[in-house]
This record gives structure tokens, C-alpha cells and sequence, in this order.
């Protein structure tokens, strides 16, 4: 009899893309890849049903650059603005989440203001773990379930805080593969030095044993460090 083992797939995590339409904070340009860049990654992803695509931030090209090469590509993907910074210059406002949502996009919560949710008062978690989901889910009229954590910057308490939120996926960007059913899922966010060699690695071919030992490690000491 064969064991059949559950499912592991690659998330891919966009923040921004083309030409930013707003000042960046220090050190956010390395985040960002070109439009060139990004179509190597979508075509890559066309026929891969375990592969996964996630946007972070909602930079104003989740609606500009990348909505209309997913749906080219008929590709659908998760899209996690924060909520207290829609309507900003080079954001998304709430038209654009609702033309996501339309197009049959998945959005979920990246929290209030892209805080570091590892250092935060009461009164600011109440904000980033209740309010922004909320506000979410009255654009969309739909409920907003799903979190990704800003910095990918997480502990044990960051944890209990999203699961009282009742958050039914928590995403990280801790790399490698992830199992579908997992609660914690990790991805692997693009950066601006991508190329082939990277796509190949992470999206294509299954990672080595000693790899996987190592992001289950750094993985472990996140959960429980607080
Ligand atoms: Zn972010």
C-alpha cells in the first residue's frame, strides 16, 4: 500500500510591481520586482495546481499591472491589503478591492496599519486583529478570514491573538513548501534580484532534505519564542 502523503505547495508572496507610485520605506525597494519580472513568475504558476499566489501591502499594481495578467492567464490569487492605508497615494482604495473581489480574487487581512504586530498596545492589536478584517469584509460582503503577517514578523502571542480573531489561515513568509491544510502557511516573497534560477528553485523543483530541515527549525523557534 502507498502512503499518501499530504499535499505541500509553493506560495509565492508579490508586494509590489512596476514603477511604485509612492514613496517607499527604507529598505521596501527590494520587495519590489519589474513587470518583467512578474510575468516570469505568472507564467511559471500557469498549469501548476500547487502553486499559490499572494499580494501583500495593496500597492495600487495589484489592480493596474497584476489583475488583468492573472485573468490573461486565467490564475487566481489571495490579495491582502491593510485596511488603514486604503486610499493612500500608490494604494489600492476601495473600488480596487471591490474589482479584485469581483474578479474572483480572495481578500484577506494584512492588519490596520503594517505595524509589526510582534510590539504592539492592546488598543492597536484590537485595530489589527478585529477592526481591519472587519473593514475588509463591509467592502467585499463577504467574511475576511484569512491574515497575513506584516514583516512576516510573528511569536507565540502573535499567534494566540489570531486565532481569538478567529482567523481560519495565518501566512508567514518563512520560504519553502507548505502544506494545504496547514494553519501557519509559509511563502516565499519575491524580491528585485529575482530570475530564472530562483523560479527554478523555489517553484520548480522539490527542496532538498537539509533545506526542509532547516526551515522547519526556524520555523519551530518562531511559534514558540514570545
Ligand atoms: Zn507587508
Amino acid at each position: 500500500m502507498r502512503l499518501k502523503l499530504p499535499r505541500r505547495s509553493v506560495i509565492v508572496n508579490i508586494h509590489g510591481i512596476g514603477t511604485p507610485a509612492r514613496d517607499l520605506d527604507p529598505g521596501e525597494d527590494v520587495a519590489w520586482v519589474s513587470v518583467s519580472q512578474f510575468e516570469m513568475v505568472l507564467d511559471a504558476a500557469i498549469g501548476r495546481d500547487d502553486v499559490r499566489l499572494t499580494f501583500d501591502d495593496g500597492n495600487a499594481s495589484d489592480v493596474e499591472i497584476a489583475l488583468p495578467r492573472l485573468l490573461a492567464r486565467a490564475l487566481r490569487a489571495e490579495f491582502f491589503p491593510a485596511a488603514g492605508l486604503l486610499g493612500e497615494p500608490g494604494r489600492l482604495d476601495k473600488d480596487g478591492v471591490r474589482e479584485l473581489h469581483r474578479a474572483g480574487m480572495t481578500i484577506g487581512s494584512h492588519g490596520w496599519a503594517h505595524r509589526d504586530w510582534r510590539h504592539l498596545t492592546p488598543d492597536l492589536a484590537h485595530e489589527e486583529f478585529i477592526e481591519a478584517p472587519r473593514f475588509l469584509a463591509d467592502i467585499v460582503r463577504e467574511p475576511v478570514t484569512r491574515a497575513s503577517i506584516p514583516f512576516g514578523s510573528y511569536d507565540r502571542h502573535v499567534l494566540r491573538r489570531l486565532r481569538d480573531a478567529r482567523a481560519d489561515r495565518a501566512y508567514t513568509s518563512d520560504g519553502g513548501r507548505t502544506r494545504e491544510d496547514s494553519w501557519l502557511q509559509a511563502r516565499n516573497s519575491l524580491r528585485s534580484n529575482l530570475d530564472a534560477e530562483w523560479i527554478r528553485r523555489v517553484m520548480l523543483s522539490p527542496p532538498s532534505l537539509p533545506r526542509r530541515a532547516r526551515q522547519v527549525a526556524a520555523r519551530t523557534v518562531k511559534r514558540v519564542r514570545g
